[in-house]
């Protein structure tokens, strides 16, 4: 068996033993099925006419013996004839498994030629086959019952036993010796490789599942952390459009906005109005009250402001400090008005409490409309901001807390415009 042809047989084998160190502990009865083995070791005795059997380190038989002779059943009826036969082939197997070779020797019984043919796997003995009781033509029938006499067996049994046997040349005898050990040490050897493949693939198997499992893990992370993102992203999303103090949207989200909403009112021919707020006199409530009281009025004002309009349509912006802009899609100059009349009673006629103490609030707007079926000169945005700021500074100057709207006539300018 030269490495040459193992590697013939086994392509992957050298990967495979780098995969798989050798395994430490295994019997012949791991790698083989005794059955097997039994089978044939009965065709190799009865096709070779000589006896069979294989034993394992300690000399206990593995399979039972094939073939055994009629003499060699007398011998072995006898406690003593066992006892011989059993020593004798422990003997030579120990001899066999020292020298790693085939061995053969006269047996302790007769002088009938035994031989051991030791199973060596990874240099390891695991198994002795022997064979033997062949006559070689060198027993003597006095001898035989001398024997017979000595162990107690029946004399006359044994030497027509003897006449029975089916002599061989020392050189057949070897030959079949060695034909045996090539095809055991073959048998052993693949058997050994198929196990070493079973555990590679059992630890295969273990290693997809482990990776199966990881992927799993992976997955459910890459989905945790996608849907973190997705929400990181709709937050950054929305702070970037949200004022911070007031939670409404902020100036750049109004001028990205206001001029999609103007664009779809000309295309739409809709009408699009939108107010612009000023808080009067806030200043004081900082210098009177605090800038945190500020603040509070601030976000208590837009809390208002955001219950008086239509939830899906409109929206508000803060526009500067103390100044809101809101955006009326579909809203002509009359139906704004009374929504910025509105927006300032909610404020007039309920004093804001801060700290247990309420004081009121009032602010002044100015509106601007873009209507299409009026002609009107406020197409761009700036066009329709700069309209609401001149009606809104109108309206301070009149006296704050009203609300001023541009023409078209029928629209009076202070229509709803209250004095404090
Ligand atoms: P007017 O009626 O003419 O509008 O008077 P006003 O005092 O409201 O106007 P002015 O422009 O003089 O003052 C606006 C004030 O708004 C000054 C500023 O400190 C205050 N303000 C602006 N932004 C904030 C804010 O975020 N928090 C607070 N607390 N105050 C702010
Ligand atoms: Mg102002
Ligand atoms: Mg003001």
């Amino acid at each position: 068996m030269t490495e040459t042809g193992d590697n013939e047989l086994f392509p992957l084998r050298g990967e495979l033993d780098h995969f798989i160190q050798d395994i430490p502990h295994f019997e012949l009865e791991d790698i083989l099925d005794l059955e097997r083995v039994r089978e044939l070791n009965e065709a190799f005795a009865h096709t070779n006419g000589i006896a069979s059997t294989v034993i394992d380190v300690r000399g206990e038989p593995l399979i039972p013996p094939a073939n055994h002779s009629r003499v060699c059943r007398a011998i072995r009826n006898t406690p003593q004839g066992l006892a011989n036969c059993q020593r004798s082939g422990r003997l030579l197997g120990e001899k066999a498994r020292k020298l790693q070779r085939p061995v053969h020797s006269p047996c302790y019984s007769l002088g009938f030629v035994d031989a051991a043919a030791p199973i060596m796997i990874q240099g390891r003995h695991v198994a002795t086959w022997l064979v033997g009781q062949a006559d070689l033509s060198d027993v003597d029938e006095d001898r035989i019952v001398q024997y017979a006499r000595e162990i107690g067996a029946d004399e006359q049994e044994m030497l027509q036993g003897v006449r029975e046997m089916r002599t061989m040349s020392p050189t057949d005898f070897q030959l079949r010796v060695d034909f045996l050990w090539r095809a055991s040490q073959h048998i052993s050897d693949l058997a050994y490789t198929n196990l070493k493949y079973s555990r590679a693939i059992s630890r295969l198997q273990t290693y997809q599942r482990e990776l199966n499992q990881y992927k799993l893990y992976l997955e459910s992370m890459i989905q945790d952390r996608t849907r973190d993102l997705r929400y990181a992203l709709h937050q950054v999303d929305k702070l970037s459009k949200t004022d911070a103090l007031t939670g409404c949207f902020n100036r750049q989200h109004l001028n990205e906005n206001l001029v999609l909403e103007l664009q779809q009112s000309v295309s739409a021919a809709c009408a699009l109005s939108i107010i612009l707020c000023d808080l009067d006199r806030f200043k004081e409530v900082n210098d009177s009250r605090g800038h945190q009281c500020g603040d509070y009025v601030l976000q208590e004002v837009t809390k208002r402001f955001r219950s008086c309009i239509r939830n899906q349509a409109d929206w508000l912006a803060r526009f500067g400090g103390e100044e809101f802009l809101f955006v009326l899609p579909e809203t002509d100059m009359r139906v704004a008005s009374s929504v910025a009349e509105r927006l300032r009673r909610a404020l007039e006629e309920h004093p804001i409490t801060y700290r247990e103490e309420s004081f009121s609030i009032t602010a002044t707007f100015g509106v601007a409309t873009y209507d299409p079926n009026i002609s009107s000169p406020y197409t761009t945005t700036e066009g329709l901001i700069r309209i609401a700021d001149q009606n809104l500074y109108r309206a301070k100057q009149q006296g704050r807390n009203r609300v001023f709207c541009s023409d078209p006539p029928e629209c009076s300018k202070d229509i709803f415009a209250r004095r404090r």
